[in-house]
Parts: structure tokens; C-alpha cells; sequence
């Protein structure tokens, strides 16, 4: 028998042979156009999944991870054919303990519908990258995904406690465990995260979670300088004032939320600066007021407090839609979008931003910025008509250039979408820059013992 045929016995119709079923799964929310895996397999079991491996193991087959497929880094295509295997039957809750303050989900459970179940108790997971829709369990655990509320909770690494994974040779191991805390020795559970399917597949995972906020205001402010809105992040943090969310837009990602939701801005503005703040029903006022002061210090062209749901809400889903409504900034079919993820300490933005914009000017490439200002994250989406050689070659310099920039101010290439295929060159950079090129090394080395055939996610991260 061949991998196929013992797969199907497995897996029945749960194997995907057909090629108009396994199309769909070439492509991730990235640009990279990966080859037509030979199966897709739809495991509902870490049993399963153990069996499956197992037989790739013994065909040296190489596999391909999953879930929500937004990634952005191309990290979840197949580059290889072989089997990818989609976690997407593997999305239940299997509990939910707020006395013990975690939850116990399947890879395949997205974001927002845990969510939905954890506000029915008055709790909720705080990563919350804009993809939340789409984007899972397993896929941000894999990523360590970020999004608008990692300036004040920190990234998906702050809130794992622990997880259940097979291994490329089909052996099923746990790290972790459900406790806050724990010492034992190396933390094997962080290896687990951010290995972008690498070295295991996450088949369960305990994670931590928290009472929802009793009350949250909104700050929006306009500037007409980019280096004001670094100025007033920086200053809202020296002051005691950690912002829940503090997101930016210049006026291409304004121009984009004005076609795609109708929401109008002040003519002068040329950036948005929007600064959630949580806090107690008797003390959220005073804190807006006290944060109010501080922005406006700088001179925005207008500055409005909100505590109203509705007008938060519409604004909240306009950003978290910004990477479909840039689409509509596209001159061509053809273009596609390349995100730079860079990321700077908060006090390094107003520098880092004016040569950021210097660098985008002299490119004469289309960008949009906008992003996480909060934790010093910009993204830039690159438009760029991604058959054209030449046109290519302008963005991966760009992207190099920028990556430079924000190397010298203490920053990094890849802030929270992970290496994938598009990072590789841009981590060997940061590693060289760093004197840290040991780093490469012993992440070689970590993939050849978990996985000396490799078989899982072959070309991401490092070829
Ligand atoms: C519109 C949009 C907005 C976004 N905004 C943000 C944001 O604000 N913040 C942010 O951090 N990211 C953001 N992203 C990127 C993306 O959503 C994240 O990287 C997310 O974590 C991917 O989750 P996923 O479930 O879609 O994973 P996938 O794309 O399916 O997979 C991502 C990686 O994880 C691996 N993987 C998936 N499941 C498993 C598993 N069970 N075990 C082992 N490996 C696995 C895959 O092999 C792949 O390497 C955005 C993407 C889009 C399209």
C-alpha cells in the first residue's frame, strides 16, 4: 500500500484527493502560491494525527500545518506537495475553569468564537491579532500571534500554560500544564511557541484567561506629523498610562476605511491615533481626561473622548478590516499586498518613523502605515505587482532598508506575523546585526532532533 491508501484507510472521506478540493489549500492570506499538496487530511483526533504521522514518517512524506490559514508570511502554504493537514474538524471547547483561570481548546477553535463563549461568563483570551475571525488556536499559539491588545496583555506567549503536541515521528507529548505556575527546568512549552509548525503539531492547549475589563473609553486624535503620534505613545506610557489599545492609520489606511465603511475623517488629518484605556467604572473618566491632556500636548488637528459602544465597535471592526479594505486601494488586479511587521521600543518611534517615511518616499512604492503603535508595531502594506521581477526586487529592498532602520533603533523585522517564506532573509539579518548568529544554529539544530527527517513544514523559517 502507498501513504494514500493507508491514509484513507484512517481517514476515509476525510481525506481530500480530488485536485478542486485540495486547490483551496496552496494559498494563505500571503501572497506565495505554494504547489497542490498530493491529500489534504482532516484529522479529528490527536490519535489521528499521531497515525498520520506515523505513516508519513515512514514514507518521508513532508507535511504541512493548517488552521486558519491567515497567515501572512506564507508560512501555512505547502512549498513541498506532500500531505497537509487541516486542523479545521479539531474545534471544540473541551473546558472552560475561570476559578482556575484557563480554558482547554481544540487547534481548530478561532479566536473569536472562544471568545464569544468566554464573555457569556464575563471573561475572555486577550491575543487578539485584527484576523480574529479567522485565526485560531493552534495557528496563533504557532505564531505567536499579537494584535490590538498586546500592548497591554502582551503577546499569545504570555497566555499558554500549557499544551498537548505530535511529534513528527507520531509519538504524542505534553508541555505544560494547567497550573500558573511551574519550574522545570528548560521551558519546553515556549519552544512550542512560534515554531510556526516546525517542530510539532499543537493538538490541545491550555490557555490562560481573564476577567473582560469593567469599563473601556476611546481617545481618537489627528495629527498632521507621524513623529506626534510616536511622541504621544511615548508619553502616555512615561506617564504611568499603558493604553489597551493604541492603533495608527495615515491617510492612504484612512482613505481605504472611508471607501470600504463610509466612516468620514477631519480633511487635515494626515494620521490617526486611537488610545483605548480600561479601567474601573469610577475611574475611567479621570483617566481619559488625564490621557486627553497628555495628546494633546502635541498639537493634534482634533482630539474626541468617547465612551460610547457603538461608535467604539464600528471604529474597532473598521481597523481590524483594514488589510481587505487596502485592497481597495489597488490600481491592478495584480497587485498583491506585502506587510512589513517592524517593531521599535515605544521611545524610538518619533525617530524611527521619520526615517521610516524617508526611506518610503525615496522607494516611490505605494505604502500604507499603520499598525500596533502601542507596542512600537508598524505595519506597512506594500502594494506591489508581485509577477513583476523588477517590481519585487524594489519591495525586497525596501523591505531591507526598513528592516535596517529599525534594527539601529533597537527593534525587530518580524514583530508578531512570524518568518515564514517571506522573513528568512530579513531573520538572518537581524541574527548577523545582532552578533547572534549562534541563534540560527541552535534552531537548526532544536528541527533535526524533533525532526531529522524533515518532515513538517519544510522551507519556513530557514530553508
Ligand atoms: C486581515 C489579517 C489581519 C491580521 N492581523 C494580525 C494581527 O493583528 N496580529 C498578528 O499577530 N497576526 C495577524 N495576522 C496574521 C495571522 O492571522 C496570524 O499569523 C495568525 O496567528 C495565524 O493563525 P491561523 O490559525 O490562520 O494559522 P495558519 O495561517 O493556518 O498557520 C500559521 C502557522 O502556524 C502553523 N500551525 C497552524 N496550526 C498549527 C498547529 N495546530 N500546530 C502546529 N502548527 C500549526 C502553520 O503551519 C503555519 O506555520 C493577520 C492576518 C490577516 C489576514
Amino acid at each position: 500500500m502507498n501513504v494514500l491508501e493507508e491514509l484513507k484507510e484512517v481517514l476515509g472521506d476525510r481525506l481530500l484527493t480530488r485536485e478542486e478540493d485540495k486547490i483551496p489549500y496552496m494559498r494563505d492570506a500571503s501572497y506565495f502560491a505554494g504547489k497542490i499538496p498530493d491529500a489534504v487530511a482532516i484529522p479529528k483526533t490527536s490519535g489521528e494525527i499521531s497515525a498520520i504521522m506515523k505513516m508519513c514518517s515512514s514514507f518521508k512524506v513532508p507535511v504541512t500545518i493548517r488552521s486558519g490559514g491567515s497567515s501572512l508570511t506564507g508560512s501555512s502554504v505547502p512549498t513541498h506537495g506532500g500531505i497537509l493537514i487541516s486542523m479545521s474538524a479539531m474545534n471544540r471547547i473541551l473546558a472552560v475553569k475561570p476559578e482556575d483561570s484557563y480554558v482547554i481548546a481544540e487547534p481548530g477553535v478561532r479566536l473569536d468564537d472562544l471568545n464569544r463563549e468566554l464573555e457569556k461568563i464575563g471573561f475572555f483570551y486577550p491575543p487578539d491579532p485584527a484576523s480574529s475571525m479567522a485565526a485560531t488556536v493552534g495557528g496563533t499559539i504557532s505564531t505567536n500571534a499579537g494584535g490590538l491588545r498586546a500592548s497591554y496583555y502582551g503577546t499569545t506567549k504570555e497566555w499558554v500554560l500549557g499544551v498537548e503536541v505530535v511529534l513528527p515521528n507520531g509519538e504524542i507529548v505534553e508541555f505544560g500544564g494547567k497550573t500558573l505556575k511551574r519550574t522545570k527546568g528548560y521551558d519546553l512549552t515556549a519552544l512550542m511557541i512560534g515554531n510556526e509548525g516546525t517542530l510539532g503539531i499543537i493538538t490541545r492547549a491550555i490557555l490562560k484567561i481573564w476577567p473582560v475589563p469593567e469599563k473601556v473609553g476611546r481617545i481618537i486624535s489627528y495629527f498632521t506629523e507621524i513623529t506626534d503620534v510616536g511622541r504621544s505613545v511615548s508619553e502616555l506610557k512615561k506617564n504611568g498610562i499603558i493604553p489597551y489599545i493604541a492603533e495608527f492609520m495615515d491617510a492612504l489606511s484612512m482613505e481605504s476605511v472611508r471607501r470600504a465603511n463610509g466612516i468620514s475623517f477631519p480633511d487635515a488629518a494626515r494620521f490617526l491615533l486611537m488610545i483605548d484605556i480600561a479601567s474601573t467604572k469610577e475611574s475611567i473618566s479621570r483617566l481619559l481626561e488625564k490621557a486627553k491632556g497628555i495628546i494633546s500636548a502635541f498639537d493634534p488637528v482634533s482630539i474626541d473622548v468617547t465612551l460610547d459602544k457603538d461608535e467604539m465597535a464600528k471604529m474597532y471592526q473598521a481597523r481590524k478590516g483594514l488589510y481587505s479594505s487596502s485592497l481597495s486601494l489597488r490600481t491592478d488586479k495584480h497587485q498583491y499586498v506585502v506587510i512589513a511587521d517592524l517593531v521599535v521600543p515605544a521611545s524610538e518611534l518619533p525617530a524611527a518613523f521619520t526615517e521610516i517615511q524617508e526611506m518610503i518616499d525615496k522607494s516611490r512604492l505605494k505604502v500604507m502605515l499603520f499598525g500596533h503603535i502601542g507596542d512600537g508595531n508598524i505595519h506597512g502594506n506594500i502594494f506591489a505587482d508581485t509577477r513583476s521581477t523588477e517590481e519585487m526586487e524594489k519591495v525586497d529592498s525596501l523591505q531591507m532598508n526598513l528592516a535596517k532602520i529599525v534594527l539601529s533603533h533597537g527593534g525587530s523585522v518580524s514583530a508578531e506575523h512570524g518568518i515564514g517564506i517571506e522573513k528568512k532573509t530579513l531573520l538572518i539579518e537581524e541574527l548577523r546585526e545582532r552578533n547572534s548568529e549562534f541563534n540560527l544554529k541552535l534552531m537548526r539544530s532544536i528541527k533535526d532532533n524533533f525532526d531529522p527527517q524533515g518532515l513538517l513544514n519544510r522551507g519556513k523559517i530557514f530553508d
